[in-house]
């Protein structure tokens, strides 16, 4: 039985997470998405907003053995707690490759028993950043294609609350 962890923020979920999210629950017998919880960068949704959009979604696809859930702290710690040994993240470019690579060190260097495995993004979701839309969102732009509707509606919410 191998379980794995996918961390992130998740903010937010995008069609490139949920393409990594499936592809991940069809290589290990269990998944837990886990949203970071970080206090020092100014969230578009909150960790809550972010669980309740994950869930939707996962339920729609039908992944039963997907979990999802929030954690402040280090992920190794997460994947101690829950007996997870793999920790899988997804890579769209070689600078992604390059952060992922050293993180993959960092987190070897915290607990060894632990594998990171990446899995290239597949090409339609290449251009898929958060920081993409966030921009988008604040210039009026479409971000129909990169998430999901009921993502799309919270974040119009969120952007009609501060304007
Ligand atoms: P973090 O803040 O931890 O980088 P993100 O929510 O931005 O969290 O991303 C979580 C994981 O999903 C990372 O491994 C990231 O590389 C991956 N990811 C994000 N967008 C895509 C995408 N379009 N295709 C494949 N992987 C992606």
């Amino acid at each position: 039985m191998v379980k794995a962890v996918f961390p992130g923020s998740f903010d937010p979920p995008t069609y490139g997470h949920l393409n990594i999210i499936s592809r991940g629950a069809a290589l290990f017998d269990s998944l837990d998405i886990v949203i970071a919880v970080n206090s020092r960068k100014t969230p578009l949704l909150t960790p809550e907003e972010i669980k309740l959009l994950l869930i939707e979604q996962i339920n729609g696809m039908g992944l039963e053995q997907v979990r999802v859930t929030t954690y402040e702290g280090l992920i190794v710690d997460y994947c101690r707690s829950v007996d997870a040994g793999v920790l899988l993240r997804g890579v769209r470019s070689s600078a992604d490759f390059n952060y992922e690579f050293e993180l993959s060190i960092l987190n070897k260097q915290l607990n060894e028993e632990i594998e990171t495995v990446l899995l290239p993004t597949e090409p339609k979701y290449f251009v898929l950043r958060s920081s993409t839309i966030k921009e988008l969102l604040n210039l009026g732009g479409d971000i129909s294609a990169m998430v999901p509707p009921a993502v799309e509606k919270a974040l119009l919410k969120r952007r009609g609350r501060e304007d």
